[in-house]
């Protein structure tokens, strides 16, 4: 790489690998989780994930290049992690807690990525494409928050119990 431009393409392609990656492992996040709605947070969040996926998809036809090529290693790590913790849950508790942990690694990452992408375009002069990435940095920041109040809800929980 070297320019800003072709740092700008390979952190996208980055951003592609670890959506494509996330989509295929959000599933098993939603029927591990036992709390109704973590399921169902699971579950909107891999809706979401298809289209940021595709708003990826939409950038890289505007700039001229295909998404793929690269394999983002840190989500690759950040999955496994979380599988490996499904197998290690031992209780419905654990593994709420932990799924949300989980997640929120993932989302923290997503944030820094899309936010560093968001700068990179606009920096670029793509105030299209700067636009249709912060849809999505708005969606991953919407995604933390919503887990955040879900294990604030697991603590209300315990706290009445
Ligand atoms: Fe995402
Ligand atoms: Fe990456
Ligand atoms: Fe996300
Ligand atoms: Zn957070």
């Amino acid at each position: 790489m070297k320019n800003l431009k072709e740092l700008f393409e390979h952190q996208l392609k980055d951003l592609y690998s670890a959506e494509s990656q996330l989509l295929k492992a959000l599933p098993k996040m939603a029927k591990n989780a036992t709390d109704k709605k973590l399921k169902e947070a699971f579950e909107g969040h891999l809706n979401e994930t298809e289209e940021q996926k595709s708003r990826l998809e939409e950038v890289c036809k505007k700039l001229g290049i295909k998404p793929g090529g690269e394999k983002c290693k840190a989500m690759e790590g950040l999955i496994k992690e979380a599988e490996d913790f499904i197998e290690e849950a031992e209780s419905d508790d654990v593994m709420d807690a932990g799924l949300i942990a989980e997640a929120q690694r993932v989302e923290h990452y997503e944030i820094s990525g899309y936010g560093t992408a968001v700068r990179y375009a606009k920096e670029l002069g793509h105030k299209d494409i700067a636009k249709i990435l912060q849809t999505t940095l708005d969606e991953e920041y919407s995604a933390d928050e919503k887990l955040d109040k879900l294990a604030e809800g697991r603590l209300n929980k315990e706290a009445m119990a």
